[in-house]
């Protein structure tokens, strides 16, 4: 975790805090605002626009304009290069991003700078490569000879992106990258607590040079804005990460017009160790697997399978690595992990830690809050938990890891699997051919070998079973931004 870096002033102003609704920011169409909280000191630190049904409204008639409009008429090479030239503003804003984003979500100002705002401005650049290569094909059919079929990737229309509130700014761009370099044009919802760094997006695209309309930026809250989103006839498809719970109601809400729906839920990932593993590598990538983000990741290993004959060792290890992390305010330059995002959220972790020592689990360290101001939880590892308690089924979404001893491949892989979740696993080993065949075996969307927790645009991501639907990055994801239409033409006459 590199999280060091010389911190910005926290307190300087806000400069976007409306919607941002055909290139204009506008207050809600009934005035309403909400709080914005800082997560490290559980203060209200600015107020932001609430968008309501009306501002839907208003949202989906400009972006149906921009896509009917400016946006289509725009040729390949013009959309790349201003999908492009926003990837170079985020770089050019990264300072001001990265603060914004640590005083919304609350990491460290130096993961900000130099992970999140990379990360995002990374997603832009591949993707505005592929703004000029989406391409159909020409099929040769048996039906006559005359026949000329061939097949085009069309844009789907108005794209609606919710966010969640982990890395509000990177998944932004998983979603609002590809979906403009396919040709859509995007109402994006940022959670409730980390509002601001879509709104420099918003900021951003206008800036670079992306028509009005193309990208509005609509702040609210799930069951009020989100849900008028999912709901809405004139959006095509919905996009969206967040908790199952969530991904449930969203296809419940988008079958009125039959939305075209991703989903990027949640999950509970194995990771698991074997003994001929290279131990130092394996606890370092372990607690990089679950701590970053203070756990606050989807891909996150929060179960930890290790092999008897190196369980002792790993295990300390582990325990020493967690006992140096520093939590602290995302401003402090020595912080390595920063709070929770959410007073709601920490409540909720908190509650799992009880569960975890009420079932019968042991915490070898953490276990608790850390100071008494702000949404701290200290790096957690429980051992003797059994498969069916709640801290090893659920996702907890905290700096909070379950340990268990294995003894063969297949007992650890049974293990793995038994889980209603598939969206990431780990595998640490030095044998190649175990290396394949667990990853072969893993019922998830990514598996890393002797890594965790790496990610490239080029890198599809997403889930098997109740993970999700669809995969995000990497050329895969022009599909979900796309339909797929089959041209036939007679050629005899
Ligand atoms: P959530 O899924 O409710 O919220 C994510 C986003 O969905 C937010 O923008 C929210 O406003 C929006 N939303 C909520 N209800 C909606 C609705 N009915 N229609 C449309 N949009 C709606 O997540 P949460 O309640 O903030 O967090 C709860 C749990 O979800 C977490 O503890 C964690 O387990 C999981 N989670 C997973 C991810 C992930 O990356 N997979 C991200 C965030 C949270």
């Amino acid at each position: 975790m590199n999280a060091k870096s010389t911190a910005p002033d926290p307190h300087a102003p806000i400069e976007h805090t409306q919607l941002l609704i055909d290139g204009k920011w506008v207050d809600a169409a009934d005035g309403k605002k909400f709080d914005v909280y800082n997560p490290s000191t559980g203060e209200v630190f600015c107020q932001v626009a609430e968008a309501g049904p009306d501002d839907v409204d208003r949202a989906v008639e400009a972006a149906r304009a921009a896509f009917n409009g400016p946006w289509s008429q725009m040729s390949p090479l013009e959309r790349s290069k201003k999908i492009w030239r926003l990837a170079e503003l985020i770089e050019e804003n990264a300072a001001e991003i990265a603060r914004i984003e640590t005083l919304d979500q609350g990491k460290p100002y130096g993961i900000s700078l130099h992970s999140d705002v990379p990360s995002a401005a990374n997603l832009f650049y591949y993707m505005s490569g592929w703004a000029t290569k989406i391409e159909g094909e020409t099929i040769p059919v048996s039906a006559g000879n005359g026949f000329h079929v061939y097949t085009r990737r069309e844009a789907l229309g108005v794209v609606a992106c919710i966010v969640p509130w982990n890395f509000p700014l990177v998944i932004a761009a998983w979603k609002v990258a590809p979906a403009l370099a396919a040709g859509n044009t995007v109402i994006l919802k940022p959670a409730e607590s980390t509002p601001l760094t879509a709104l420099m997006l918003g900021k951003l695209a206008l800036e670079a040079g992306i028509p009005a309309g193309v990208l509005n930026v609509l702040p609210g809250f799930g069951a009020r804005t989100g849900q008028a989103l999912t709901e809405h006839p004139g959006i095509d498809k919905v996009s969206f990460t967040g908790s199952t719970a969530t991904g449930g109601r969203i296809m419940d809400a988008a079958k009125g017009n039959m939305k075209r729906v991703t989903l990027e839920l949640g999950g509970k990932s194995a990771n698991i160790i074997f003994a001929d593993a290279d131990i130092k590598k394996a606890i370092k990538g372990s607690s990089d697997g679950i701590f970053f983000n203070a756990g606050q990741a989807c891909a996150a290993g929060s179960r930890l399978y290790v092999h008897e004959d190196v369980y002792d060792e790993f295990m300390a290890g582990l325990t020493e690595m967690a006992n140096n992390i520093k939590v602290g305010d995302g401003f402090d330059p020595t912080s390595e992990i920063g709070p929770l995002a959410s007073q709601q959220h920490f409540d909720r972790v908190s509650g799992y830690l009880r569960d975890g020592v009420d079932q019968g689990g042991r915490a070898l360290t953490g276990g608790g809050r850390v100071g008494d101001k702000g949404y701290f939880v200290a790096p957690t590892i429980f051992t003797d938990v059994k498969p069916q308690d709640k801290v090893v089924k659920e996702e907890i979404f905290g700096p909070v890891v379950v340990a268990i001893k294995f003894r063969d491949e297949q007992e650890v892989i049974d293990m793995a699997n038994d889980s209603p979740y598939g969206l990431a696993g780990g595998v640490w080993t030095s044998d190649v051919a175990r290396a394949h065949r667990v990853a072969a075996a893993f019922k998830s969307g990514t598996v890393w070998v002797n890594c965790y927790g790496v990610f490239d645009p080029a890198m599809p991501f997403g889930g098997y079973k109740m993970s999700g639907w669809g995969r995000e990055m990497g050329h895969e994801v022009l599909h979900a931004y796309t339909e797929l239409k089959t041209v036939c033409v007679n050629t005899y006459s």
